[in-house]
């Protein structure tokens, strides 16, 4: 059993988040509004943040590792975007008409990132990615198509699929069993999903070949967050290129979080050449945004010009102005010299928490690329999501790394991709190496705990 008297004081949260916590519980079941909030055990409100810090309510400030799910590239409160958003807000936040400025943000992501010649907008990275998969669908003709095990994609059913396979559920290793991920779910969605494990080239050379008269697209994020966040292997990211290609299917990359990893995005870096890209996050600048972008000739799935289209796609908000001032302007800001400084910090900090697990021999990893890193309860790091999956003691270390941080200032999401942003400097990663290094020196008897 984990001593209690070997973790840290658990409130962190003030007096204040607890009073919300209350009032929110009598409107939302499970008092909030997002699955994906953290809490322990109550969630700390956020009063404002500002550049790379966060205020709560309780008036605590904390770095920000968060970034509201990598989306928050420039930080909180980033002037360049709330000048953008204030002019467009004073000449209106919606029209039942198109602007120019979405034509702006268009040619700015159409310009930068290598096979994205068109480009619609949606709202959500969950939209993205179903209109990607409707959109490969309509190009094919096909229904099904295959995923990696563990990857997040959203809240559309076929892309919950084996989401959160578990030990007790996700069968073969080299037949992947499809799961459901809530109760209710159609059986049906099961039978158009094929599910892949990642960086095991040979099984989705295998697979993909097997299914592939019913597979609409390959559904590939190149480094998946929840499902590790481990950087792709050559020879896998090749398997799933040629083997779609010589079958039809359309390779779909879902860059809602990766995107972020580079001046043209993720698949540029890793050898990818995607028929369709899903994006949300960062081309947004802290607004709500999506986009699904890709080859022209793919894309025309989408145009009406002799008739209905394959594939009709609207949307009350979609391409609003007030989101496409705010991704513009964050886009803009985000020159190469702004990638370049992010993955400068980025590899200092990897590197630097690796120098300090390797003198701790603590068993701990760290993957991740550019301005992201996860660290794991693992001697080496994991391979794919299945050596991901944690053991109740293993749940307790990362939940006890969190709690740490958070008593120290700093907001280290748990089981998910932390990131870096613009505003931040040497001082900060230092900050970050510092605390980690204190957690490993207090909490020596807990890592005990745990083989790794
Ligand atoms: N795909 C990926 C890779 C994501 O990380 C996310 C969000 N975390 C989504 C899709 C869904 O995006 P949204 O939350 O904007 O619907």
């Amino acid at each position: 059993m984990l001593e209690q008297a070997a973790l840290s004081p658990p409130p962190l949260i003030g007096p204040r988040s607890a009073e919300t916590f209350g009032r929110a519980r009598r409107v939302f079941p499970d008092g909030t509004t997002r699955v994906t909030i953290e809490r322990d055990p109550i969630p700390r409100y956020m009063h404002h943040g500002e550049s790379a810090f966060l205020v709560d309510v309780d008036g605590r400030r904390l770095l920000d590792l968060n970034g509201n799910f990598t989306t928050l590239i420039h930080g909180h409160a980033f002037p360049p975007v709330i000048k953008a958003v204030t002019h467009q807000l004073r000449s209106g936040c919606c029209f039942a008409n198109p602007t120019e400025i979405e034509i702006a943000l268009a040619e700015l992501l159409c310009a930068r990132i290598p096979h994205l010649d068109r480009i619609r907008f949606v709202n959500t990275g969950t939209e993205a990615v179903m209109f990607a998969i409707k959109a490969a669908r309509a190009f094919t003709g096909r229904p099904a198509i295959a995923k990696i095990e563990g990857a997040y994609h959203g809240a559309y059913d076929w892309v919950e699929v084996s989401q959160a396979a578990t030990p007790q559920t996700w069968g073969d290793p080299e037949h992947p069993a499809p799961t459901l991920h809530y109760r209710g779910m159609p059986r049906a969605v099961l039978d158009d999903v094929v599910i892949l494990r990642f960086n095991n080239a040979e099984g989705a050379r295998r697979l993909i070949t097997e299914h592939a008269a019913r597979l609409a697209a390959v559904l590939v994020d190149p480094m998946p967050s929840r499902g590790g966040l481990i950087s792709p292997t050559p020879d896998f990211v090749s398997a799933i290129q040629e083997t779609a290609r010589r079958h039809g299917i359309l390779v779909i990359s879902d860059e809602v979080l990766n995107l972020r990893q580079g001046y043209e995005g993720a698949s540029a870096l890793y050898g990818l050449a995607p028929d369709l890209f899903a994006l949300g996050k960062i081309i947004g600048g802290g607004l709500p945004i999506g986009a699904i972008g890709g080859r022209s000739e793919v894309m025309a799935v989408f145009d009406a010009a002799s008739g209905r289209p394959a594939l009709p796609q609207g949307g009350t908000f979609s391409a609003n102005p007030l989101s496409m001032a705010a991704g513009l302007a964050a886009m803009e800001a985000l020159d190469r010299a702004a990638f370049d400084h992010l993955e400068r910090l980025g590899d200092k900090l990897r590197i630097g928490l690796e120098r300090i697990i390797a003198r701790h021999g603590a068993p701990l990893s760290v993957t991740g690329a550019a301005s992201l890193f996860r660290l794991h309860p693992r001697r080496k790091p994991p391979r794919e999501f299945r050596e991901t999956f944690l053991t109740p003691r293993e749940v307790a270390v990362m939940t006890e790394l969190t709690r740490f941080f958070a008593t120290e200032g700093i907001v280290l999401p748990n089981a998910a991709a932390a990131c870096l942003s613009t505003p931040m400097d040497e001082d900060d990663i230092a900050l970050v190496a510092n605390v980690f290094d204190r957690f490993l020196n207090q909490r020596a008897s807990l890592l005990d705990t745990i083989k790794g």
